[in-house]
């Protein structure tokens, strides 16, 4: 598509997008009594309009019922978790038995990580990308520690050649088959956090189960943002967070993949809890662990109903907007729109004031683009922040800018380039 950098053009393209309602079911920050030009659902997605009144049905359940709520009510507690599996499943492209909604993210990587990283002294390592977001490595490097290793030794993290950006998936996949006799896992992000670069998943699970490890992934970035298809990928396992595209609230609850073929394998540890044992027989609290089958064998403690309630308010919204094929289709347009106004900005300067790092290839990148500001970085983000955009920041001199195609417009990614342009006469 041929893009214009003018706000007609832009009001026209939001006039044609079949998902433009959808706006109206998030509540928007305000700035001067007007809607904010919100950038940021790479790090906090909106609140539904309806979240409220998830919560409140909770709230009057607990008044009303009580304890009884676990079993009475149109939602009982006690099945509430189940009610978000399907949802969950459509989004990472999973059977519904394969996935479970529990803990937060970083406690869901250490749990997998107890199954799936099982070091011997023949197969160790873990291979990950460099700059991975620091809570995945610090996760690591404990995992690493608690089996008796040096992180340095069992640790390979791949960084991009020299003079580049992100990562070549040739590199990704060398570096995995000359570890191939001592590698234990893959454990790799969906979509780094920092550059935006999206990795072919497909193709690194592929190489680690080439090289006898297992593959994992975190899909913080990336799940509710690009299609995935975590099942017929063969991806082992993989865990996300539900608070940045998909919109749960700060802290939201996560979630997990387990492939359905290893259900049945006896040799994976875990760390059990009676929300994991099998459902039939759960409240006869007998002694000795049975998993229930299926992902839902790695649940620990009892279900956060309040926090399952906003992540239902948002799945709905995903339900109802028609898959993530749906959002992926406007949010690639929005992305280049973005990208396309930034280039325009650049023709106008005497250098590449704003250089975008994430990949120019739209398949390997979600919503966002991660722009490198090469002058007065710090001040361009404030006189942004000034004026209503709320993008984020990265140190040193990094904006990530993320349209995200449940509710913003194309009016909101041209007003953002608007003063990116105005902020470097401004400055
Ligand atoms: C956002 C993010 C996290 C945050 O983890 P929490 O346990 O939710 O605090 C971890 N890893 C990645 C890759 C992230 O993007």
């Amino acid at each position: 598509m041929k893009y214009q950098n003018d706000l007609a053009f832009a009001r026209q393209l939001d006039e044609q997008d079949p998902l433009r309602d959808f706006r109206n079911r998030f509540l928007l920050p305000q700035h001067n009594g007007e809607d904010a030009v919100y950038l940021c659902g790479n790090s906090l997605g909106l609140q539904p309009a309806s979240a409220q009144q998830y919560l409140a049905d909770q709230l009057a359940n607990w008044k009303n019922l009580a304890v009884e709520g676990w079993f009475q009510g149109n939602d009982p507690w006690l099945n509430y978790h189940k009610s978000l599996t399907g949802s969950i499943a459509r989004i990472v492209g999973a059977q519904e038995n394969e996935v479970a909604v529990m803990n937060s993210l970083t406690v869901n990587l250490h749990l997998l990580m107890v199954s799936f990283y099982k070091p011997d002294n023949k197969r160790f390592k873990i291979i990950m990308e460099g700059g991975a977001f620091p809570s995945d490595q610090y996760a690591m490097e404990s995992q690493v520690r608690f089996h008796g290793y040096d992180p340095k030794d069992a640790i390979i993290e791949i960084f991009p050649r020299e003079g580049e950006l992100t990562l070549s998936t040739e590199d990704i996949l060398n570096v995995i088959d000359q570890n191939k006799n001592e590698l234990a896992l893959v454990l790799f992000g969906g979509i780094n956090y920092y550059t935006g670069q999206f990795f072919d998943l497909k193709a690194i699970t592929d190489a680690a189960h080439e090289a006898g490890a297992y593959a994992g992934f975190d899909l913080a970035h990336a799940a509710g943002n690009v299609s995935v298809q975590l099942h017929d990928w063969g991806v082992d396992f993989a865990c996300w967070c539900s608070y940045k595209y998909m919109n749960s609230g700060p802290g939201g609850i996560s979630g997990i993949f387990v492939h359905e073929k290893h259900f049945t394998d006896k040799e994976l540890n875990r760390f059990a809890g009676w929300w994991g044992y099998r459902r039939d027989k759960q409240f006869l609290m007998a002694p000795g662990f049975d998993p229930e089958v299926g992902a839902a064998g790695w649940q620990v403690s009892t279900a956060p109903i309040l926090l399952l309630a906003l992540f239902k308010a948002s799945m709905a919204i995903f339900d109802d907007a028609g898959g993530l094929d749906v959002l992926r289709k406007k949010s690639l347009r929005l992305t280049a729109y973005l990208e396309f106004l930034i280039h325009e900005i650049n023709k106008q300067q005497e250098e590449e004031v704003y250089s975008i790092i994430t990949p120019a290839d739209p398949a390997a990148r979600g919503c966002q683009l991660s722009v490198v500001c090469k002058r007065n970085a710090r001040v361009i983000f404030n006189y942004l922040s000034q004026n209503g955009v709320i993008g984020d920041w990265r140190e040193p001199d990094v904006i990530r800018l993320s349209p995200v195609p449940l509710y913003n417009t194309f009016e909101d990614v041209y007003k953002a380039a608007r003063l990116m342009a105005d902020a470097l006469k401004a400055i």
